[in-house]
C-alpha cells in the first residue's frame, strides 16, 4: 500500500506554497488517473509522500476567449469542453475528442490539466491540442512560464514540468479562415474506451490547395507527435490530387520508423492507414462543400 498524507489547497497561492515547501508532492485534480496509479501501486506513484488536492481552486476552472487564443483552465472538465459554445464553434476537434473520454462520470470529474499532465500515449486530448499548436501555462512560487504543448511532453507519462509547478491553463490559438479539423479514435469497444489509436488532423485549405497541415496520431508512437513526413507530403497539394491510400500508408511507415516493429504493428499499420484516410476524406468533403 502506498502511504501518503493528504493536503488541501484553498487558493492557487496556498497550493504553490505547499509545492514549494514539501517534497514528493503530487497534485490531484479529478483523481481519475492518479487514484488508479495509487491503488495499483504503479511505479509512477511509488515516491509519493503528499497528495495535494487542487480540485476546489475555482480560478483554474474556466473557458475564456482572449484576443488571440481560447484559454482553458487546467481544472476544466471534459464535460465543460463538450458543453462550451465557444469550444464547439472554434475547436470542434476538442469536443469530438472530449466526447469519447471514458463515461459521463469520468468526463464530469476528469480535467484537461490532468489529461495533459498524466501524459499517457493514448490521452485523447493530446493529439488535438498538439495539432492546434496549444501552449500551456505553468506557475510556481518563482513565476510563470509558457511552453508549447509538444515541447512540454517528454516521453510516455513524462513531461517537462518542474517540481513546484502547477499547470494553470492551456491556450489554444484561434485559427484564421479556411481551417478544417477532424478527430478519429478506435479502441476495443464503444464505451469506456481507451484509444488503441487516435488521430487529430488540422488542415488549412484555400481554393482546394492545402496551405497548412498538422497530422498527429496518438497511441501510435511513445507519445503523441506530429507526423512531419505525412504533413510534407500533402502540404501545397491540391486536395483532388491526393491519393488517400498512399498517404495512409505513409503514415503507417512513419509510425514504424519511429517505433520499430512491435507485437501490435500488424494491426496498427492497417488501422492507422485507415484512420488517416478516413480523416482526410471527411475534411476534403467538408472543404469541397465549403467552396
Ligand atoms: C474508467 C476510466 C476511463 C478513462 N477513459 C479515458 C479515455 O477514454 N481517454 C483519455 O484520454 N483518458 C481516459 N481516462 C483517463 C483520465 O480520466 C483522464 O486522463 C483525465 O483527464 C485525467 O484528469 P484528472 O483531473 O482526473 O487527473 P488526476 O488523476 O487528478 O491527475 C493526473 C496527473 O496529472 C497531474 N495533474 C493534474 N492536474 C494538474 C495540474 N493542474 N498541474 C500539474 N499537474 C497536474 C497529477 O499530479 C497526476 O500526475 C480514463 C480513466 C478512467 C478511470
Amino acid at each position: 500500500m502506498i502511504d501518503y498524507e493528504f493536503l488541501k489547497a484553498h487558493s492557487l497561492n496556498e497550493a504553490l506554497d505547499y509545492l514549494g515547501s514539501y517534497e514528493n508532492v503530487k497534485v490531484i485534480a479529478g483523481g481519475t488517473d492518479i487514484l488508479v496509479d495509487i491503488r495499483k501501486e504503479n511505479e509512477r506513484a511509488k515516491s509519493l509522500k503528499y497528495l495535494l488536492d487542487i480540485s476546489k481552486l475555482k480560478e483554474l476552472k474556466f473557458i475564456e476567449g482572449r484576443k488571440d487564443c481560447m484559454a482553458i483552465g487546467a481544472l476544466s472538465t471534459h464535460t465543460m469542453l463538450v458543453e462550451s459554445a465557444v469550444i464547439n464553434k472554434h475547436f470542434p476537434l476538442l469536443v469530438s475528442a472530449a466526447k469519447t473520454i471514458g463515461s459521463t462520470q469520468i468526463r464530469n470529474r476528469g480535467t484537461v490539466g490532468g489529461n495533459i499532465n498524466n501524459a499517457s500515449p493514448a490521452a485523447d486530448l493530446l493529439p488535438p491540442l498538439i495539432a492546434l499548436k496549444a501552449h500551456v501555462k505553468l506557475r510556481s512560487a518563482k513565476g510563470e512560464r509558457e511552453v508549447l504543448i509538444d515541447e512540454f511532453l517528454a516521453g510516455p507519462y513524462r513531461t517537462n514540468r518542474q517540481s513546484g509547478e502547477i499547470m494553470t491553463e492551456v491556450c489554444v490559438p484561434l485559427l484564421g479562415e479556411g481551417y478544417f479539423m477532424n478527430f478519429q479514435k478506435i479502441g476495443r469497444r464503444k464505451a469506456m474506451n481507451i484509444a488503441r489509436l487516435n488521430l487529430a488532423i488540422v488542415l488549412g485549405i484555400n481554393d482546394g490547395a492545402i496551405f497548412d497541415s498538422r497530422v498527429v496520431p496518438g497511441a501510435a508512437t511513445a507519445y503523441p507527435m506530429r507526423f512531419r513526413k505525412v504533413e510534407e507530403a500533402i502540404s501545397g497539394k491540391d486536395i483532388k490530387d491526393i491519393d488517400l491510400a498512399e498517404i495512409g500508408e505513409l503514415a503507417s511507415d512513419e509510425m514504424i520508423s519511429a517505433t520499430g516493429v512491435r507485437w501490435s504493428t500488424p494491426y496498427k499499420r492497417i488501422a492507422l492507414a485507415s484512420l488517416v484516410k478516413r480523416a482526410l476524406e471527411t475534411i476534403f468533403m467538408e472543404a469541397k462543400a465549403d467552396e
